[in-house]
């Protein structure tokens, strides 16, 4: 059986078992949940353990290539381009969809007391208390880490990216033997992260099948009855992202048919939807689309791992939605300036959010300080949080493989073909 399809039957099979057993199952004394956490961890520590060996070897070997060639300028400025298009979409396909339906507005009243704000777990609010403006500076701050070590054991992935970045130019700026032999390292290093990469994927339906299961035996599904018209809203505005955005983008732009791209692309999009970490995912996502899509390898290694954590649609249209969400349940009326500003802080908190789990909740509090709501307002999405951080984060990965096809277009390769 090709691995999408075990993936499937994995996810299938984990919610009829996540609803069978519920939270507290037991069996010959052991909590359920707790192994499920235990296999669903081991398998997201094996592909997190890549990442930092995974982004700098191909970001270095990616952009030396590109430098060598004097193409940096020309695909880095497309790339980012992209990136910055489809985020910006994407937010407004949530923003339209979210002013449609009104989720925070229930009988035409805002829907704060009927929703009853949940109890808010300590930590979230230590972790969110006093995001600002300023916090959307820091993250820009980060990006030019201090200690390069650091940052990658603190997992600040913009950091290790922009170190990265101007190692693979000045890379390409040296000569003689020291170039040669770095060249040969970095490209060692690489495709050895490819090869464990597909090593621990074989292991992907184990894993997507304890952490999908932990996740609907913890929450049920009951858990998403008063959220019901915001998920929805989520969910939809996603999908004509990914189903009608992204693929005319593709047949418009790159000349290729989508349905071929979302078949190469399967195995990512369900590693990414099980995992809810592009960062994870980054792997998996750079195997389907050279070997699935045929993008080559200079393209992938530039525009994928960059793409991961600087460029996520997904995560972009659901702060902005949330947000307005919240804003509705509180019986505020945000005036265009003030939507404006959502719009562009969700673009701006995309960019420098990472690429793993939860990430966006930080973001969401960052909009909400700026727009003078309580931050507790989170503790109203926790509940539905996770199953759209799936969603968003397939979506996230789709956009980013998606843009690596272009820009193959663009350089004259013939992906998909
Ligand atoms: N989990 C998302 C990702 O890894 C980030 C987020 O939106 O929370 O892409």
């Amino acid at each position: 059986m090709k691995l999408h399809w075990q993936i499937l039957l994995a996810l299938v099979l984990a919610v009829a078992v996540g609803l069978v057993t519920g939270p507290d199952t037991r069996l010959f004394g052991l909590s359920l949940t707790a192994a499920y956490q235990f296999v669903g961890s081991l398998f997201m520590n094996g592909l997190r353990m890549l990442i930092v060996p995974l982004i700098m070897s191909s970001i270095i070997t990616g952009v030396a290539g590109l430098g060598a060639r004097g193409d940096l300028g020309r695909l880095g400025g497309r790339t980012l381009l992209y990136y910055m298009t489809t985020s910006l979409l994407a937010i407004l396909v949530g923003l339209g969809l979210v002013d449609l339906f009104q989720p925070g507005i229930v009988g035409g009243q805002p829907a704060r007391e009927a929703l009853g704000l949940a109890p808010v777990p300590a930590d979230l609010v230590a972790r969110v208390q006093g995001k600002g403006t300023g916090d959307l500076v820091a993250i820009f701050l980060r990006m030019v880490p201090v200690n390069i070590v650091s940052a990658a054991a603190q997992g600040q992935m913009l950091g290790l990216i922009f170190f990265s970045l101007l190692f693979g130019y000045f890379m390409s700026r040296i000569e003689g033997e020291p170039a040669r032999t770095l060249h040969a390292f970095w490209e060692g290093v690489f495709g050895v992260m490819m090869c464990m990469t597909e090593w621990i994927m074989r292991f992907a339906p184990l894993g997507v099948f304890a952490l999908v299961t932990r996740v609907v035996a913890t929450t049920g599904l009951g858990a998403f009855r008063p959220l019901l018209v915001f998920f929805v809203t989520v969910l939809l505005a996603l999908a004509v992202h990914a189903l009608v955005v992204l693929p005319a983008l593709l047949r418009l732009l790159g000349r290729v048919d989508p349905r071929r791209h979302y078949r190469a692309m399967a195995p990512a999009l369900l590693t990414a939807f099980s995992t809810a970490s592009s960062s994870a995912t980054l792997p998996v996502t750079m195997e389907c689309v050279e070997r699935g899509a045929g993008v080559s390898n200079r393209v992938t290694s530039f525009v994928l791992p960059l793409g991961a954590t600087v460029n996520m649609d997904g995560t972009a249209l659901y702060e902005c939605v949330a947000a307005l969400f919240i804003a509705q349940a509180y019986g505020l009326h945000l005036s265009f300036a003030t939507q404006f500003s959502v719009v562009v802080i969700a673009l701006l908190t995309s960019i420098g959010v990472a690429g793993i789990p939860a990430a966006s909740l930080v973001a969401i509090s960052v909009i909400l300080g700026s727009i003078g709501l309580p931050l507790e307002a989170v503790g109203l999405i926790l509940a539905v949080d996770r199953v759209l951080d799936m969603c968003r984060t397939a979506v996230n990965v789709f956009s980013d493989s998606c843009g690596a096809v272009l820009m193959a277009r663009l350089e004259g390769e013939r992906p998909l073909a």
